[in-house]
């Protein structure tokens, strides 16, 4: 009988412990449940941009859940967007102290990191987020992308450089041209230092590696010019408009002064001439050259020269109004009034003559590294 009783109270308390086990497993998996379910409605404000009212549904899942990786990356992420980046670093930071991460939450954690130390503009964490990044896997491209973001925003064209030399999956033109443009930026920081020389350097090394780098020439021209040596200017500019006849405009302001200091003001028309030779279709040379066929009183030849350029590019406004000037000086007065009329419409129009072909920024001015979209190189002239 004893040992019946016994049998008994022992299955009594195998049931009982059986029954908080089960009772304990089921309230964790409703918590659970019920954290994921919090999480949702948190993403769906996300999603919504109700940013206060995901937050406080992702602190919530966390109460719930503290094993909730997501939710506390979002809470971060989130943070970082309100401005609070110091905070989100936090969340962020302490989330990688903990030692059961997967290797995707690792990578989740420190992309996140590197976006808070980013907006904190604290660089070098921000490098070193996507170094432990490139630590779980070798060859991240996220990571890679993002490091190279930095350099940029660091103003590091060198560690730029060298990232895109190595890894840049970007055609070989392209790579080229964006190569030429980081040397140019570190030429430019040379130049700021004082150090000319060490400037050209880099000027002639982004040359050399793209002739379509407009600025490496001009800003070699310039450089020249500071350092009082106008000979050396005029060869890196002729260099230019021989290599590259897709601005010409920004190497004719530069040339004539050029000449000017050299005293060879009359060589001018002479490098019109030999461009026009190979590049008809360069209007600033025809219209260099037309001035100088007024200046000598050839008035007649001047708007034949117009005229040639303006076939080239008929909507050219300079063009038209040296026309105009040319015809009065014939005494044409009417075709004089013609043209200007028709100047006067065009005039009405944007003035904005370069356009990104990235993202649609335009200015007056040519630039090569979109102060909108942060494109390397895509101006164009805007038709
Ligand atoms: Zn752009």
């Amino acid at each position: 009988m004893d040992q019946t009783l016994f049998l008994l109270i022992i299955i009594g308390i195998l049931a009982i412990v059986l029954i908080i086990i089960l009772w304990l497993f089921r309230k964790g998996k409703t918590v659970t449940g019920e954290a994921r379910t919090e999480y949702i409605a948190g993403l769906n404000f996300l999603l919504a941009d109700e940013k206060d009212k995901a937050l406080e549904k992702l602190r919530s899942t966390v109460r719930m859940d503290t094993e909730f990786i997501d939710a506390y990356i979002k809470i971060g992420d989130i943070l970082r967007s309100q401005g609070a980046a110091d905070g989100a670093i936090k969340i962020h930071r302490d989330l990688l102290v903990r030692p059961n991460l997967s290797d995707n939450q690792r990578i989740a954690v420190n992309k996140a990191l590197a976006k808070d130390y980013q907006a904190a503009k604290k660089f070098p964490q921000a490098l070193q987020a996507c170094d432990h990044i490139l630590d779980v896997e070798r060859g991240n491209a996220w990571a890679k992308d993002f490091q190279l973001a930095i350099f940029e925003e660091m103003g590091d064209w060198q560690s730029a450089y060298n990232v895109v030399r190595k890894n840049s999956k970007l055609p070989k033109d392209e790579k080229n041209i964006r190569l030429a443009c980081y040397k140019v930026e570190q030429g430019r920081q040379s130049v700021a230092l004082n150090q000319e020389h060490d400037a050209r350097v880099h000027y002639r090394e982004a040359i050399k590696l793209s002739p379509d780098c407009v600025q490496g020439f001009l800003e070699l021209a310039d450089s020249y010019m500071r350092d009082k040596r106008p000979s050396d200017a005029l060869d890196a500019l002729k260099n230019l408009i021989q290599k590259n006849p897709n601005f010409p405009e920004l190497a004719f302001a530069r040339l004539k002064h050029v000449l000017f200091d050299l005293g060879q003001f009359g060589e001018i028309e002479e490098v019109y001439r030999d461009l026009l030779k190979s590049n008809p279709q360069v209007v600033e040379a025809q219209l260099g050259l037309a001035e100088i066929y007024e200046k000598k009183g050839e008035i007649r030849h001047a708007v034949d020269v117009c005229n040639k350029a303006l076939s080239y590019d008929p909507d050219r406004v300079d063009v038209k109004l040296m026309l105009v000037r040319l015809q009065s000086k014939l005494g044409r007065d009417e075709r004089a009034a013609d043209i200007a009329s028709e100047l006067a419409g065009q005039l009405l129009k944007d003035r904005n003559r370069y356009i990104c072909n990235v993202c649609n920024y335009t200015n007056q001015d040519y630039f090569w590294h979109c102060p909108q979209c942060n494109s390397w190189n895509t101006a164009k002239r805007r038709v």
